[in-house]
Parts: C-alpha cells; structure tokens; sequence
C-alpha cells in the first residue's frame, strides 16, 4: 500500500527525522489560509499524488507571493497530473503540501528497500539525490552505495558509516545523516514497509538536515498489524478496478496489453500471460481468481474484465482443482447473461468436472470458443485479435 508525502511525513516526524514546516490543503482558501500563518515567506506548493516524479510533470513549485500561490492552488487542486511513473491515466490531485521553501546547499539520497534476489531489506545512499536519481542509478551506477543487511543482525553502525562514506559525504555529516539511516531502518521494520525513501535528504544553507520528500510503501500482507496505517488508504489513487477486486477478494492487476484474462492459481495466470505474449499479443492484466473461486467471485472479475475498455478479447484459463469447472461455468454463463458481452471469450477448462462444465458452457446458447490445451488457446486469441483488427 501507497501512502501520500504529506502521510509519510508525519511518520518520519514520529520517528524523530526533521521534515520541513507545512500544511495539507484541499482548497484555495485553505492554501490561503496557511500562507496568511506562515506570513512572509517563500512556500513551496507540491501535489499530494501516489507518485514520484512529480517535480519534472509541474507538480512542485516555489510559490513567492499570495496572488501567486491563489492563482497555482486552483489550477493544481482538481487537476490530473501525469508523471514518468503514473502512465496514461495520470493521478488526480485532492490536495496540496504547503511547505517552507528551504535553501538548498546539496541534495542527498537515503532509502531502504527489499532486495529480493538476496532476500533480505537493503540500505541506498547517494551524494547526488534529487529529481535525477535514476539516471545516476544508470549512468553511474558506483555512486548510489547499496548495502544489504542481515535479517538477523539489522543494520549494523560501522555498515552505516562505511555506506555514507562509500557515496562521497564529508565525514562531518556522516554522524548526522547515519543517525537518520538508523531511524529510518526502525521505521522500515517497525511499520513492516516494503520501501521508506527520502530522495531528496537535503543539507541546508544553514547546514541543517531536512528530509524535503518522502516515499513509504508497506507491505499489505502485514497491514492488520497497522490499522492506524491502514487508514491512511487514499482509494482515489488507485486504479478504480483493482479496488473494485478487492472487494471480492479478487487479485486483479491492471496492464496494459488489450487480452483479459482470468486464471486460477497465480503460477498458471503466469503462464498464461507469457503464452499470450508467445503469440505476439499482450495481457490486459493479471486475474487470479484463486484456488476456492465461487460462481460469484467468477462473474465479479468477469464484469471487471469486461468494464475495462482496453480489453478486446478474454481468455479464462481453468485447471480444476478446488474451483470445479461446472462452477467456473455456472459463473461464466450467469456474467455473460447479465452483462450482455460482445468481444470473444476464448476457454480452455481441465480438471475436477470438467465434462460437466463443458455441458453447461455448451448449453447457454452463448457464444464461446472453447480450446483443447493451453497453446490452442492462446492460438485462438491471437487469431481473434487479427480477425477484429
Ligand atoms: P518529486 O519530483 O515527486 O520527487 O518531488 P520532490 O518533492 O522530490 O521535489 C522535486 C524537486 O523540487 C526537489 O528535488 C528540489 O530540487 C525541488 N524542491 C522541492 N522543495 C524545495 C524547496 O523547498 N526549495 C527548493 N529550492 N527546491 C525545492
Ligand atoms: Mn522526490
């Protein structure tokens, strides 16, 4: 789960991590209202979106007068904002941070993540932090430092310092900076995060250390251990049909390739998305309906299929197992009967009852076209692709 930087900052805050002056608004005249109590001072404006890269798509801006903060706050607030990281369905903007502008002497860059190729959380810094991390991570790849650390022993002192001074720091702001390392990693297990990032971590003209942006993601197998966290959920950000999957236990992930699929079992939906790929079309998405589907669950994600205007054509991919085929189609013939559906719709079912499922398929006088094996399947979708052009 995503959180927002105004939310993330409010945990770095509990965690004793400095962040800048600042306040949420959700209208004009809330914007005002806190530019009239911070009285004086450049502020800076920043869309409050489940997004990096808001910086270079004119999501952030130093704001230096009233008329000027009135004029930028209504044209923000409302508005979809589009970034490197969001794709073609933009995020919409409910509300804005308003922060003290600092002066900025060096950006820096600190954040821990999973390492799941060595199974365990990694700590990364960099000297060059700010809005064009990825492409030092690219061109200079030996000055953003990763140190992975021991699940067992946590992250150890001199592994912290070695780190910072790997990434070029003056030796006198390691101590500052490995004391936010430190309470950053206590946030990141304590909170059970799947990634807590301050890119930048600045170092004032004053020579002071503020944490200017905040990423923390959390891993949403441990939220019930975080109802405090779990609260913060913003379903506005989130793609409208994966939220409607949750709400039927459905794991739904949106893509962006044009073949629906639904498939039991999150191996076989893996399949089933590179033998699509195979023949040269794309997965609209990830559809697992899970090994105890029920006919119901099977008409949800099929209605959720099909109200993505993307999809030009679905699979159903079933190994019966737990899920019985003759419930896959009960499912599948009562959605098509209320949902009025008119792209092809492509099934290969094997397992439990599938003599049973095939009858009932057959018997709906609906139209499906029904696949021997896996790679027939797949076959018939690229062949309905090419037919509806
Ligand atoms: P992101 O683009 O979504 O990562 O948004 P950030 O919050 O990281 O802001 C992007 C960039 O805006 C930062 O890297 C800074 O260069 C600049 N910026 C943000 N806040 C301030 C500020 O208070 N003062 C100055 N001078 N620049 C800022
Ligand atoms: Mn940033």
């Amino acid at each position: 789960m995503k959180i927002h930087e105004y939310q993330a900052k409010n945990l770095l805050k509990e965690y004793k991590i400095p962040i800048p002056k600042g306040s949420v608004a959700r209208d004009v005249h809330e914007s005002l209202k806190i530019w009239d109590d911070m009285t004086g001072i450049p502020v800076v404006v920043k869309a409050q979106v489940h997004s990096g890269g808001r910086g270079k798509a004119g999501g952030v801006r130093v704001i230096n007068s009233r008329e000027e903060l009135k004029d930028y706050a209504s044209s923000l607030i409302g508005s979809i904002i589009y970034t490197e990281q969001t794709g073609g369905d933009g995020k919409p903007v409910d509300c804005i941070l308003i922060e003290e502008a600092l002066d900025i002497k060096k950006e820096l860059y600190l954040g821990f993540t999973i390492d799941r190729s060595h199974a365990c959380i990694s700590m990364i810094a960099s000297a060059e932090g700010g809005v064009e991390i990825e492409k030092v991570a690219l061109a200079s790849p030996d000055r953003v430092v990763v140190q992975n650390i021991d699940p067992l022993l946590g992250l150890r002192d001199f592994q912290v310092i070695r780190t910072l001074l790997k990434t070029g720091m003056h030796i006198k702001i390691v101590r500052k900076i490995g004391a936010i390392a430190n309470a950053l990693y206590k946030l990141f297990i304590e909170k059970d995060c799947s990634l807590a990032e301050i890119n930048p971590l600045v170092i004032t003209e004053k020579d002071e250390i503020v944490a200017l942006d905040a990423k923390i993601n959390f891993d949403d197998n441990a939220l019930f251990r975080h109802p405090d966290i779990a609260s913060l959920r913003d379903y506005n950000q989130e793609n409208p049909l994966e939220v409607e999957a949750t709400r039927y236990n459905l794991n739904y992930i949106k893509l962006k390739g044009n073949v629906g699929c639904m498939v039991n079992g999150a191996g076989l939906a893996m399949a089933t998305m590179d033998l699509i790929k195979f023949v040269g079309a794309e997965p609209a998405n990830f559809l697992d309906v899970g090994g105890g589907a029920t006919s119901k669950m099977i008409e949800e994600g099929l209605k959720i299929l099909v109200s993505d205007r993307d999809v030009k054509v679905i699979l159903i991919n079933i190994f019966g197992g737990i899920l019985r085929c003759d419930t896959l189609a009960t499912g599948v013939v009562e959605a098509a009967q209320h949902l009025n559906i008119h792209m092809p719709i492509i099934i290969r079912l094997e397992g439990t009852n599938v003599e049973e499922g095939r009858r009932i398929l057959a018997g709906s006088n609906l139209k499906f076209t029904v696949a021997r094996d896996m790679g027939e399947a797949a076959e018939k979708v690229a062949e309905a692709l090419r037919i509806r052009g």
